[in-house]
């Protein structure tokens, strides 16, 4: 049996099979029901008419009432247009066509009151707006409020008449017949408590707004529910895992004491000691634990990882740690073995690059259960690679391994899950990490170790270059060491490089005589190391580079990052750039070059970086102007679902749907209480979908 809102949309009065097949082909929409969730992406306002001379260029879209005084056709071949001059009682401002010449210049009627809706853009001193929408102004149009939707259509769609205003038509006859048929599909003591519309007339308002507020109101409501469902899905694995599997307890702190007394280098910061204890409630409580550790570049995580790997060793099991790279593996490996040594613990490393022997030797020493802590890369997740009993699992840099490799991890004994920390350094915003890992429970390492200087930043435009070269000529005669990074991407290669080798050239220039160095993925891999090894040994002052410094290096001296072009990088690229200073003692800088026109948005990249030093802040900042879209993992997550709300934008309404949908699960977590039946309802309806769409793609 198929219920109304899985009747297909060429049923529907108006579209047809032709439409219809163009519909599921161009915005894969199938049924009635996915024709009302195709909710408009913005509002055109029409309740506000500009005068001409009001008008500015940041205006997005404007409504002007006029009349047209001359037609015109201008210019030859592709630069052929059509151009009327359109006035009101303040001026007059020029509308044109590049398409459609003869067909427009036929319906233009000069002298009659006009309504003209369209994008501004300045041309010398008039404004211009092409293709305009226009049509004559009736007594109807300044009756507001007014919201025209605006929705997502296609080209092809178009040419079948399917424009944006072609889908409001389709549903302004689809919603009559919906409305009543719209289930509710959250408690009614919830939408009293949050103050939600019902879902009935939060589909109505957002497809026609009845008023400002309204809309608000109903796109309010809808956002509160994806988020609320997405919530309620992460929030049940949670449960049904923490039910299901049992953690083995691991509770045993002597050695941890005696790690503390004896071998502690320094003095943990609060953050780093609250983490801990949070694992270690986590450890001896009986139930398995899945959190994730995250915490800035040099917040030390490492530190927090040894000391929990203790207690789980302590109480009789085998530990591993992994990481993405050998590099990263081998730093590990080194940095811990002198703890290890001093605690009588056996510590091995296995990557990619061991040999057969040592693999040999590794797989014995775990089996028998002489090996304590296992480092290395993803080679650890090889069948051969069995422990007597993994009792704690540890991932560095968990955003480089997908969910399959930690399942594979929690995979290693035969009759139990070892507990399982993940850690990051990429930060993520809490809305995002209540999202990506919402299965997990999260620590945050929101400090610093004390004493390193908060490296300082500034922000020059290219005019005040001498300037800043001076400032590099003083840090550099006080024995410090420079960056100055230029970016290089794929798209435009050629200008790039230019851009960076007379860059170079400039600075050998004003820097005469100074031993500089230069570094750029095109180089051959022996040159780089070349380059790299003078510039870490002190004999070059300078280093001319690309991004490719971002990761691995470590040069204490280095106290000053120039970046220049800093307008075309991203945030979270330049406060990665930024952290390979500020490693050393020095006070530590950096500066962003950049020219002096700049878009809005680079504007705020540039701010919010000389502002704050907080990788947190900085990824709520990224993440507002570029979406989660490009962050790793979103697609597993269930965020794609999300059709209206933003984790971006919408994070408060992200907290409170998690909030109600906890203390819903809490109070019936098998929601099988009568006043939480239309949330049952529609878990069964979303997992329905899901299955639908599986068998599909
Ligand atoms: P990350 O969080 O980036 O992995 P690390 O664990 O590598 O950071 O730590 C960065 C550096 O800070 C290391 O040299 C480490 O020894 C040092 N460190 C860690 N914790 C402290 C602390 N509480 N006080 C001083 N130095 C610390
Ligand atoms: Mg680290």
């Amino acid at each position: 049996m198929t219920g109304f809102f899985e009747t297909k949309i060429e049923y529907l009065k108006g579209v047809g099979p032709q439409k219809g097949a163009l519909l599921n082909k161009e915005l894969d929409i199938f049924t009635f029901g996915e024709m009302l969730q195709h909710y408009p992406f913005r509002y055109e306002d029409r309740t506000k008419f500009y005068k001409i001379r009001e008008i500015k260029p940041e205006l997005q879209q404007v409504q002007v009432i006029g009349r047209i005084i001359s037609v015109q056709v201008i210019g030859e071949g592709r630069k052929k247009r059509l151009v009327a001059q359109f006035a009101d009682e303040t001026g007059i401002m020029e509308l044109t066509w590049f398409k459609g010449i003869q067909w427009v210049n036929k319906k233009l009627v000069k002298g009659v009151a006009l309504v003209a809706f369209g994008k501004p853009q300045l041309f010398g001193s008039r404004f211009s707006m092409a293709h305009p929408e226009l049509e004559p102004l009736t007594g109807k149009q300044d009756k507001g409020p007014y919201f025209q939707p605006v929705y997502h259509t296609t080209e092809k769609l178009r040419a079948k008449f399917l424009d944006s205003r072609g889908i409001s038509r389709i549903l302004a006859g689809l919603l009559p017949l919906a409305f009543s048929k719209i289930p509710e599909t959250l408690p009614s003591r919830l939408c009293e408590s949050m103050q939600l519309v019902s879902k009935q007339v939060a589909i109505q308002e957002i497809h026609f707004p009845s008023s400002p507020g309204n809309l608000r109101k109903a796109s309010y409501r809808l956002k509160f529910e994806e988020f609320f469902f997405l919530q309620l899905r992460l929030l049940k694995l949670k449960l049904a895992r923490t039910e299901k599997f049992r953690g083995k307890v691991l509770g045993q702190t002597q050695l941890l004491t005696q790690f503390y007394k004896e071998h502690l280098p320094f003095e943990l910061t609060g953050a780093q000691k609250r983490v801990i204890k949070e694992i270690y409630a986590d450890l001896k409580s009986g139930l398995q634990m899945n959190r994730l550790i995250q915490g800035d570049v040099g917040s030390g995580k490492t530190i927090v990882a040894f000391i929990c790997l203790l207690v789980a060793v302590d109480s009789g099991y085998q530990t591993c740690l992994m990481a993405p790279t050998e590099i990263l593996a081998n730093q590990h490996y080194e940095g811990l073995k002198p703890f290890t040594e001093q605690m009588g613990l056996k510590i091995a490393l296995l990557t990619g690059s061991s040999t057969k022997k040592q693999r040999e030797a590794i797989h014995k020493e775990l089996a028998s259960g002489t090996l304590h802590l296992l480092i290395g890369t993803h080679a650890l997740l090889e069948d051969v690679v069995v422990f007597q009993q993994l009792g704690l699992a540890i991932i560095d840099e968990q955003h480089r391994f997908g969910v399959a490799q930690r399942a594979k991890l929690w995979a290693k004994n035969k009759d139990f899950y070892p507990h399982v920390l993940v850690m990051t350094a990429t930060p993520i915003p809490r809305t995002l990490a209540m999202t990506l890992y919402g299965d997990l429970d999260i620590s945050v390492i929101d400090e610093l170790p004390a004493g390193r200087k908060a490296i300082q930043t500034v922000h020059r435009y290219d005019k005040d270059r001498l300037k800043v070269f001076g400032f590099l000529k003083k840090e550099i005669a006080k024995g410090r060491q420079v960056y100055i990074v230029y970016p290089l991407i794929e798209e435009s290669l050629k200008s790039d490089l230019k851009s960076l080798m007379d860059g170079y050239e400039s600075i050998c220039r004003a820097f005469n005589g100074l031993p500089i160095g230069i570094l750029h993925g095109n180089m051959k891999a022996a040159d780089k190391d070349f380059e790299m090894a003078r510039f870490v040994k002190g004999e070059t002052k300078i280093m001319v580079a690309t991004t490719v410094i971002e990761v691995g290096v470590n040069v204490p001296n280095a106290s000053v990052m120039v970046i220049e072009n800093a307008e075309r990088f991203g945030l979270s690229q330049l406060h990665q750039l930024r952290g390979r200073v500020g490693r050393g003692s020095d006070q530590s800088y950096c500066i962003l070059m950049s020219k002096y026109e700049l878009g809005k948005d680079s504007r705020t990249r540039l701010e919010t970086m000389v502002r704050t030093n907080n990788g947190f802040e900085i990824a709520d900042v990224d993440l507002r102007l570029r979406g989660p879209g490009d962050l790793s993992g979103t697609q597993q997550s269930g965020i794609m679902d999300l059709k209206l709300a933003d984790l971006g934008r919408d994070g408060g309404i992200l907290v409170q749907a998690r909030a109600a949908a906890k203390a819903i699960l809490e109070a019936d977590p098998g929601l099988i209480q009568p006043e939480n039946r239309p949330i049952a309802d529609q878990v069964s309806r979303l997992r329905k979908n899901e299955l639908n769409w599986s068998r599909i793609s």
